[in-house]
C-alpha cells in the first residue's frame, strides 16, 4: 500500500502544484495585470486548467484510487489516509465527468468574461457584457449535464461549492430566514433613527485607512510573514501553500466600512486557510472544506467578531488615533451601533448583516431561472431592478450598482452565492457553541484577546482541512446540522436593543 500512497501523493503534489501556478495567474490578473495582458493570460489559465484537470483524471490515478480505497476499507474514518483516499476519491469521479476540453474552454471563457466584466462595470454598459454571460451560463448548462443531477441542474452546479446540498434544502432554508428577516427589515424601518451612521459616510484618507486595515489584520492573528494584501476592484482571499495565503481589498475614500470589514473579512477566510496543516499539503485534504463553512470563517470575524460592541470597546482608541477629526463627536457605544445600522442598500458586499441575505435570495433565484431558461440574459436588467424594489425596497440607479456588481457570473460561479448566506447561518450556530465553551467571549475581545477564538477554530475546524463536509462538522461540532435557529435568535436580539424593538 505504502508504494501505491507514494505514488498517489506524488500525483496530488504536481495538480496541486499546477493549480496554484493558475491561482497565482489569476490573481496577478485581478490586482496587477495591465487591460491589455487579458487575452494572453486567458489562455495561459487555459492551459494550466487543462492540464490540472488531464494530470488528475488520469487513468492511473483512478487505478490508483480503486486499489487504494480497497486496501484502505478498514481504517477509521477519520484516518488521514482514508480520508485522502475518500476525499480524493469524491473529486476524482466528479472530475472525470467533464472533458479535458471542456475545462479549457470554461477557463478562457471565464478569463475573457472577467475581463469584459471588469470594463462593462467600469463603463456602466451591459451590453459589453451580456454575450460574455450568455455563453457562459450555456458553458455551465454543459458543466450541468457532463456532472448529471436528478432533481434540478441547479444541483449539479451547488454541489461543487456545497458537497450534497441540494437546491430544495437552500430553498427550504431560504424561505424559513426570509419569514423572519421581512418583518424585522420593516420594524427596523419604521425607527431607522435610532441609529446615526453619518460619521462613517465622511471623507476618509485612503493612505489611512489602508494602514487601518492592516492593523485590524494584525488584530485577528492574521500573520503577514505569511500573507499580504494588495487592492482589487473585488475583494478575495487565495492561496498559494499554508504559508502564502493572501488577502485583496479596496477602500472607497468617502466610506469606512468598505477596507475595514473588508480586511476582516477576507481575513477570515485567510485564517482558515493558514490553519490548514503542513502535513495536508499539495493533497486534497489542504485548505477549507467547502465554500459555506470558509464562509462562516469570514462572517464570523467580520460581523460576530468586528461588528460587536466588544470589539470596538478594544478597537475604538485605535480608530480615534488615526482618523482623530472624524472621530471627534464618536466613541466606542456609538462606533457599535454606527456599523451595525440596517439600511436596503443597492451592493451585496456592502450590506448590513440584516439584509444581506436578501441579496443572496434573489442571486439565488436569478441563477436558477438562468440555467433553466425561465429568464433571458437580455431580461436580467429589468428583472434584477424589480427584485431589488420588491426585495428590498430599492431601486438600482444603473447596472454598475445593480446587475454588474458582482464578478461571479462572468467567472462561471453559479451555485456559489448561496454559500454566503449558508455559512452566515452556520457562523452563529459554531458562535454559540464557542461561547458555551470559552466562557465570556465579549470580555475576551473588549481586552484585545482573539486568540482562545481562533485556537477554538483551529481545533474545531481549521486542523481538518478538507476531511469532513459541512454537515459532518457541524454535527461533529454542535451536535446537530446547519440550521437557521442560531442566525435567526442572533439578529432578533441585537437589533432588537439597537433598534428599541
Ligand atoms: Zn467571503
Amino acid at each position: 500500500m505504502n508504494e501505491k500512497l507514494t505514488e498517489l501523493r506524488d500525483l496530488l503534489g504536481e495538480v496541486d502544484d499546477i493549480s496554484k501556478a493558475a491561482s497565482i495567474l489569476s490573481w496577478d490578473q485581478q490586482a496587477y495585470m495591465p487591460p491589455g495582458g487579458a487575452p494572453a493570460r486567458a489562455s495561459q489559465l487555459g492551459t494550466l486548467s487543462r492540464l490540472a484537470h488531464e494530470k488528475f483524471t488520469d487513468e492511473r490515478m483512478g487505478r490508483l484510487l480503486y486499489e487504494l480505497s480497497k486496501e484502505t476499507r478498514d481504517l477509521p474514518y477519520d484516518d488521514d489516509t482514508a480520508s485522502l483516499i475518500r476525499v480524493t476519491k469524491r473529486d476524482y469521479e466528479k472530475a472525470v465527468r467533464l472533458p479535458s476540453t471542456f475545462v479549457a474552454e470554461l477557463a478562457e471563457a471565464s478569463g475573457l468574461g472577467t475581463t469584459a466584466w471588469a470594463q462593462a462595470r467600469a463603463e456602466n454598459q451591459w451590453d459589453g457584457f451580456s454575450d460574455h454571460l450568455k455563453k457562459m451560463i450555456e458553458l455551465k448548462q454543459r458543466e450541468a449535464d457532463y456532472l448529471g443531477y436528478h432533481e434540478k441542474m441547479y444541483d449539479a452546479l451547488l454541489d461543487s461549492y456545497e458537497p450534497d446540498m441540494k437546491t430544495r434544502e437552500v430553498a427550504e432554508m431560504f424561505d424559513a430566514v426570509r419569514r423572519e428577516l421581512v418583518p424585522l427589515v420593516r420594524a427596523i424601518a419604521s425607527n431607522a433613527d435610532r441609529v446615526d451612521d453619518a460619521a462613517l459616510h465622511r471623507a476618509y484618507d485612503p493612505a489611512k485607512q489602508w494602514e487601518l486595515a492592516h492593523e485590524a489584520l494584525r488584530t485577528i492573528g492574521y500573520d503577514f510573514q505569511r500573507g499580504r494584501m494588495d487592492k482589487v476592484p473585488h475583494p478575495f482571499c487565495t492561496t498559494f501553500s499554508n504559508h502564502d495565503v493572501r488577502v485583496t481589498n479596496r477602500v472607497l475614500p468617502d466610506f469606512f466600512n468598505s477596507a475595514f470589514f473588508g480586511a476582516l473579512h477576507e481575513g477570515g477566510h485567510a485564517l482558515y486557510e493558514l490553519g490548514s496543516p503542513d502535513r495536508f499539503e499539495r493533497t486534497t485534504l489542504a485548505g477549507g472544506t467547502s465554500l459555506s463553512v470558509h464562509e462562516s470563517q469570514s462572517r464570523m470575524w467580520e460581523n460576530l467578531v468586528g461588528r460587536s460592541r466588544a470589539f470596538w470597546q478594544f478597537f475604538f482608541p485605535k480608530f480615534k488615533k488615526t482618523f482623530r477629526k472624524n472621530a471627534a463627536d464618536m466613541d466606542a457605544e456609538k462606533m457599535y451601533r454606527a456599523v451595525s445600522k440596517v439600511q436596503p442598500s443597492y451592493i451585496r458586499v456592502e450590506a448590513d448583516e440584516v439584509t444581506y441575505s436578501l441579496h443572496v435570495m434573489l442571486r439565488f433565484e436569478a441563477e436558477n431561472m438562468l440555467v433553466e431558461n425561465k429568464l433571458k440574459v437580455s431580461e436580467l436588467p429589468a428583472w434584477w431592478d424589480e427584485a431589488m424594489s420588491s426585495y428590498l425596497g430599492v431601486t438600482p440607479p444603473d447596472v454598475a450598482h445593480g446587475v454588474l456588481q458582482d464578478v461571479h457570473w462572468s467567472l462561471g460561479y453559479y451555485g456559489y452565492f448561496p454559500t454566503y448566506s449558508l455559512g452566515t447561518f452556520f457562523s452563529a450556530q459554531l458562535f454559540d457553541k464557542a461561547r458555551e465553551q470559552l466562557g465570556d467571549l465579549d470580555e475576551q475581545f473588549a481586552r484585545g484577546e482573539f486568540a482562545p477564538l481562533r485556537e477554538w477554530l483551529t481545533e474545531n475546524i481549521y486542523q481538518h482541512g478538507r476531511k469532513y463536509t459541512l454537515t459532518e462538522l457541524a454535527t461533529r461540532i454542535t451536535g446537530e446540522p446547519l440550521q437557521t435557529r442560531s442566525y435567526i435568535a442572533y439578529l432578533k436580539k441585537k437589533y432588537s436593543e439597537i433598534y428599541d424593538l
